[in-house]
């Protein structure tokens, strides 16, 4: 048997072809006809007008929150409950980022706590330079409020949609909330180019600023001339080639991952002491990863010993994120909200997810998990 990974990379034939034609049309820079061409696709699946591919998700962060005005001493709002490259470009802006709980009802960040924090901050004439939102694990974050106090406070919005890409929110897609959207294609994530990303906007004059910024924002002289100091984010041309073959293939696996996501429901959710993340009632989720909730004491078992079980017959799994506000790197931030985030990473656990994962093997998971239950 061979192991089980929680959400490996699946790349075919096509793939394969596609990164050969590109290697053979000689395009081996962080430019050319792919690239274009993955950003008008992935533009009209965002619903935008336009995207920047880059080199990572991370760097898509980064730039967004160069658009929104983030500098020097600002404070950019974020849910505590996500991976830490949401939070590392505030740092290397030279930012404060503050830790917001999410709500129970969506694993999101909390619509009536940030309307608290800007209230007060708004008292005290202090606005937060930005406030960024997470689609985590695929669920899109609550927009209609989101959108709606930030534009009352005139604080803009970032969507972080790394995890979320063919996600929906009230019919809109996801990366297409704020005043830029990014999109992870790291090789856990649904499509990958093996790394890469994308900034979306509706706002040609920030895709433009975005693509500047990205190529060492390089003036348009036929000589190398410089008014100031950018970056180099942009994304490889073979990589754009085969994230092109992936998008094509992003629906079918949704559709995959919906039904695995439906198993795991079908055989663990009445089992005592299990419970599922909850999904968002007013979007589609793209289903990047299923968690679950496991309650020790109703269970028999926590989430570490199922952990190290799923581990013992090589099936990979993992914590669901430890909050920010609890990493060393953060230590005496704080966390604005009552702790949600704290007991869900105490009790949630990731599956393994991957569109390619087989019946058999998916049966294999959960046969552990039922082993390590007492009922
Ligand atoms: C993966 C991820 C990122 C970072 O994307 P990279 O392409 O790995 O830089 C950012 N935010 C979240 C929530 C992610 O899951």
């Amino acid at each position: 048997m061979t192991r089980i990974y929680l959400s490996p990379p699946e790349v075919g034939e096509e793939e394969r072809r596609v990164l050969l034609d590109a290697f053979d049309s000689n395009w081996i820079a962080p430019v050319g006809p792919d690239v274009d061409a993955f950003e008008r696709e992935v533009a009209e699946r965002a619903g935008v007008e336009n995207a920047v591919a880059l080199s990572s998700g991370t760097a898509a962060l980064h730039l967004s929150l160069l658009l929104a005005g983030v500098g020097p001493g600002d404070e950019v709002l974020l849910p505590s409950f996500t991976f830490i490259a949401t939070a590392a470009p505030v740092i290397h802006l030279g930012a404060t980022p503050v830790f917001i709980d999410c709500s129970t009802a969506s694993w999101n960040l909390d619509p009536a706590l940030v309307e608290e924090t800007l209230t007060r901050r708004a008292a005290a004439g202090r606005l937060p330079a930005a406030v960024i939102a997470v689609d985590l694990y695929g669920e899109t974050a609550d927009y209609r409020e989101l959108e709606t106090l930030c534009d009352r406070f005139g604080v803009p919005l970032v969507e972080d949609a790394a995890e979320a890409i063919g996600s929906t929110n009230r019919g809109r897609p996801a990366g297409s909330f704020g005043v830029a959207g990014v999109f992870s294609f790291n090789g856990n994530k649904i499509i990958t180019t093996s790394g890469g990303g994308m900034l979306t906007t509706s706002s040609s004059a920030l895709a433009e600023r975005a693509r500047y910024l990205a190529s060492h924002a390089r003036e348009p002289f036929p000589h190398y001339e410089h008014r100031s100091v950018g970056y180099n984010y942009r994304l490889s041309n073979l990589l754009a080639a085969l994230g092109r073959a992936q998008l094509r293939g992003l629906d079918n696996r949704i559709e995959r991952r919906k039904r695995i996501d439906a198993a795991y429901s079908a055989a663990l959710a009445g089992l005592p002491g299990i419970a599922f993340m909850p999904s968002t009632v007013a979007g589609t989720s793209n289903n990047w990863l299923t968690c679950i909730l496991i309650d020790p004491e109703e269970f028999g078992a926590d989430r570490e010993q199922v952990r190290v079980a799923l581990e013992s017959a090589d099936i990979e799994s993992r914590p669901t994120w430890k909050p920010l506000h609890l990493q060393p790197v953060f230590a005496g931030a704080g966390l604005i909200g009552p702790g949600h985030c704290a007991r869900i990473f105490d009790a949630g656990l990731c599956l393994p997810t991957g569109s390619a994962l087989s019946q058999a093997d998916q049966a294999r998971v959960v046969e552990i998990i039922q082993t390590q239950g007492r009922a």
